[in-house]
């Protein structure tokens, strides 16, 4: 499949639609998922002009895969969440929406059910908040 420069994420990438973001540097960009299944899921996206897991060389893989390690942990504890779901989709068959490469962090509460996946927008101001409270645990 041909990378579509016109894809939702890498518009966010270009700064041409919002998104509340969390963490960037050179490689990754992190913002929350606009369809969230738990509170805090968050959406770790290469730089890189990739579709998937296949269409990448090991070491920017090996980059974003980092970010997710690094970031996980810390969106949980911001959420109060038990355990973190990571999720990453290859080609329509499989789930994947946006063909730009990400992972998802899905944090999960004991006892709090999960929401299907890209199922129901969440509020504008919701999202907000949410994202406020883990800026301030990433900012230590
Ligand atoms: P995929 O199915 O490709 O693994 O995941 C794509 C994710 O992107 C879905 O969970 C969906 O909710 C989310 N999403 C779709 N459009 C937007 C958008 O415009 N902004 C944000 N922040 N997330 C989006």
């Amino acid at each position: 499949m041909a990378y579509d420069p016109n894809n939702i994420f890498a518009k966010i990438l270009r700064g041409e639609i919002p998104a509340h973001k969390l963490y960037e540097d050179e490689d990754t960009l992190v913002f929350l998922d606009i369809m969230p299944r738990t509170e805090g899921h968050a959406l770790v996206v290469t730089k890189e002009k990739a579709c998937d897991l296949f269409d990448i060389e090991p070491e920017a893989l090996a980059k974003l895969i980092a970010v997710v390690q690094k970031l996980a942990p810390k969106i949980k504890e911001a959420v109060g969440a038990d355990g973190v779901l990571i999720q990453q989709f290859n080609g329509e068959a499989a789930g994947q929406t946006v063909f730009h490469l990400h992972f998802h962090i899905v944090p999960i509460r004991r006892g709090v059910p999960v929401k299907p996946h890209a199922g129901q927008m969440e509020d504008q101001a919701v999202l907000a908040k949410t994202a406020e409270k883990i800026r301030k645990v990433l900012k230590g």
